[in-house]
């Protein structure tokens, strides 16, 4: 055989391989718990952020879930369940927020309360009442609403160019911070960029998180890793609901092939 008709070959048996995990993910689709991570819900920043959704994008997606039967929970609820064996509904989902942005209280929040449905906030402390984000008088009253509130880090700086001797003041401050606000004990953790290193799964471990989230899409089974916690990032797509069906399609697919899967 000549290389063309190799190069010819390997294609096609690519091809055939992705169509068969296609194929798997329709025919058998995963189980698991899905966790979503949004950033901004705001009509003003859409067109020039493409972590901001817009108040429709949003309210479609969410008529997705409702539409095609899953059902949110809190974090807790998930830890609960992988700890105790409580029950979850069907299709479980989580939906994040990162940052902390003041839209999650003007916008997102009404929101989700209007579908009946759960949230889970990460915030970066240190940008608390500064402009464009929440204050402490919104997020008590979020959290008096039920939606979910984790940290984020104090200053949002990715935890692999944060010195050792410091993850402390990011890790441990941040959650103490929000306590001695007057936030309920904070439980849990998203990775800024979902970047992650032994020390500081060390350190979260160390002050009692309970888990934390990464950037790597998939399935969270009961045998995932609780500090690595599968999370799908929902961006503001440029097709559309297409370009939130091709995402979820996509974390299958990444979730069939193994592919950053965090498995203890
Ligand atoms: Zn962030």
């Amino acid at each position: 055989m000549n290389i063309k008709k190799w190069i010819v070959a390997v294609v096609a048996l690519f091809c055939v391989f992705m169509i068969g995990t296609v194929a798997s993910v329709y025919i058998y689709p995963p189980q698991g718990v899905l966790i979503f991570e949004y950033h901004r819900v705001n009509d003003d920043s859409v067109d020039t952020d493409d972590y901001s959704l817009s108040r429709q994008q949003f309210q479609e997606q969410l008529d997705y879930f409702k539409d095609n039967g899953y059902n949110t929970i809190s974090l807790m609820d998930y830890i609960r369940a992988k700890k105790y064996g409580e029950e979850l509904p069907p299709n479980p989902i989580i939906l994040t927020f990162d940052d902390g942005y003041e839209d999650n209280y003007i916008n997102m929040m009404p929101m989700v309360q209007a579908m009946g449905m759960k949230a889970t906030m990460f915030m970066a402390t240190n940008y608390i009442g500064k402009e464009g984000y929440v204050n402490w008088q919104q997020l008590k009253e979020m959290q008096d609403n039920g939606i979910e509130i984790g940290s984020h880090t104090a200053n949002h700086i990715p935890l692999n160019e944060v010195p050792v001797e410091n993850l402390d003041n990011e890790i441990k401050l941040s959650k103490l911070l929000m306590e001695w606000n007057g936030m309920k004990t904070i439980y849990f953790f998203s990775y800024p960029n979902g970047v992650y290193t032994d020390e500081s799964i060390k350190c979260l471990k160390d002050n009692d998180y309970l888990a934390a989230v990464t950037g790597n899409a998939g399935y969270n089974q009961s045998n995932t890793d609780n500090f690595l916690l599968q999370r799908t990032n929902v961006s503001n797509y440029r097709f559309g609901s297409l370009g939130f069906k091709w995402r979820l399609l996509k974390t299958k697919i990444l979730y069939r092939l193994g592919i950053n899967q965090h498995i203890d």
